[in-house]
């Protein structure tokens, strides 16, 4: 299976160059048009264990790697990372299935990818001949950023700069990454949002100046966001996972479908479950859930995508994105022509704005139900379901959960669903105790203490012991002066 840019026919890639490249040199997004070719046994890895079903799937996704390769890509990568060996669990939350995906080393569901994309990487330097150093350059809009510079610290032959956006993240968030250990990584703030800085990261990487600059020293530019496939590929799993624990629990038979609800940012999550789909997984409707930026439902229930709107800062920082990266590959996908992606790309450029076809439009209606809440209904829902069934949610998953029911209502012959879970409450302290009628403390591990106490759940290792660990990334800058800064960064030897 070849991968190639959305927006060109020409720059084809294997697996591996698409990885160790991030993006393809024109600027989209390394793709397939489908998944018929995989000859997938989608049944077959349903009896498996996570990490077998994880080699399975990885290694059809990513043909450079041969299934023993992925093995011990999977085995080292997860190793003792997770709470548990299963990885990604479910929990039975009244009628609803909720999958918790925030088990890992740094409390949000990126883990699940990000703890096998550097050791993807790495070997996908190997595979194309590159001996370069690979400079992992990363947007984030809260969780990503610490869990790559978590996942790359002091692996040999790799840097990682992470941006993020300057009093957009949560607190929590924030000291996670200003604290990250690692003579490897480093932490920069940037004055704008995140679409404000995934924007200057993508027109980095589109700066061949930049490039030839960097080549001269050996250097390689790359990234570790949703954009690139070897992030998206691992966030199949949890699908199948979840799938085989609902035949496991009797609640479905195999065969029948399942509806997924997915708390959406960056469009990378839920576009991982059209990959499950595709390789014959018995996927219902895939719920988008967006927050008060709904630019998402806005565009599945219109066919126009417009990004000219207000931009929010809402209780769910990790999806308030008005540019969602990857869903240039769902339009590839269903479209499966550069060119009108290219074209469609360039408007959004140009005007902020674009069109779908009426086909595609259609297409997209079949795949998926979309729907927003706002805080209010964020915290309404964090606060119900804790009093109804004693489960504590953070933010993001509580837009999920409030979609979830929305969905239900408007379709009552619905399929049993499952409610992806991205976050510990944890990392939201503040907000969380709020939804449950707590006032907050002075600080954020205040906050965290009062949680455990009220709640009786456990405060995650990696969060509580923050608190102790001194701030070692400083830096604050203008967007404009990213690209320096990259520049200035990848030259000094050491950080
Ligand atoms: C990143 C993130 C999301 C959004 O996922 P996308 O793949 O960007 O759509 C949702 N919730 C949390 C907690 C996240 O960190």
């Amino acid at each position: 299976m070849f991968y190639q840019s959305s927006r060109s026919d020409d720059l084809t890639a294997t697996s591996a160059k698409s990885i160790l490249e991030g993006i393809a040199p024109d600027g989209g997004l390394y793709s397939v048009k489908d998944l018929d070719g995989v000859g997938f046994d989608w049944k077959a890895v349903l009896k498996m264990d996570t990490r077998s079903m994880a080699v399975k799937i990885l290694s059809a996704l990513l043909p450079s790697f041969s299934e023993e390769e992925m093995r011990a890509i999977v085995e080292a990568g997860y190793h003792e990372k997770f709470d548990t060996e299963e990885l990604t669990p479910t929990v039975s939350v009244g009628e609803d299935t909720i999958l918790e995906l925030f088990r890992g080393p740094t409390s949000a569901f990126k883990d699940v990818a990000l703890s096998l994309l550097p050791r993807l990487m790495v070997a996908s330097g190997h595979k194309c001949g590159s001996t370069d150093e690979i400079l992992i350059l990363t947007a984030t809009s809260g969780d990503t950023g610490k869990a790559a510079m978590e996942g790359f610290r002091d692996v040999p032959g790799t840097r990682i700069l992470v941006f993020y956006p300057y009093g957009s993240v949560s607190q929590v968030q924030e000291l996670q990454m200003t604290t990250q250990e690692g003579k490897n990584v480093l932490a920069c703030a940037v004055k704008g949002n995140f679409d404000d800085a995934q924007r200057g990261v993508k027109n980095i990487f589109g700066n061949a100046l930049i490039a030839e600059e960097l080549k001269k020293n050996a250097i390689r530019l790359t990234s570790a966001n949703s954009i690139n496939i070897g992030r998206l590929a691992p966030q199949v799993v949890y699908y199948f996972k979840a799938y085989a624990d609902l035949i496991q629990k009797g609640t479905i038979l195999l065969g029948e479908k399942v509806d997924f609800c997915v708390p959406t940012g960056n469009f990378g999550d839920i576009l991982a479950g059209y990959f499950a789909k595709e390789l014959g997984l018995p996927v219902g409707k895939l719920i988008c859930a967006s927050n008060a930026n709904n630019v998402l439902t806005d565009f599945l229930s219109t066919g126009r995508f417009d990004s000219r709107r207000e931009f929010f800062r809402t209780e769910s920082p990790s999806m308030d994105i008005l540019v969602p990266s990857n869903l240039e590959r769902m339009l590839f996908m269903l479209c499966k022509d550069a060119a009108q992606v290219s074209n469609m790309m360039a408007s959004l450029k140009s005007d902020g704005v674009y069109e779908v076809p009426e086909q595609i439009f259609n297409r997209l209606t079949d795949i998926f139900w979309p729907g927003c809440c706002g805080d209010e209904g964020t915290e309404q829902s964090i606060g119900e379901v804790w009093k109804q069934f004693g489960y504590l949610m953070d933010t993001h998953t509580a837009v999920a959960w409030n979609v979830a029911q929305q969905y239900k209502k408007a379709n009552p012959d619905h399929a049993p669903v499952v409610i992806l879970s991205t976050a510990s409450p944890y990392k939201f302290p503040e907000a969380v105790l709020r939804a449950i009628g707590e006032s907050k403390g002075k600080d954020p591990f205040d906050d965290m203490e009062k949680l455990k106490e009220v709640t009786g759940t456990a405060v995650p290792k990696n969060l509580s012991g923050l608190r102790e660990r001194p701030v070692r990334h400083h830096d604050v800058i203008e967007c404009k002066d990213m690209a320096d800064y990259v520049v200035k960064m990848a030259l000094k030897k050491a950080w």
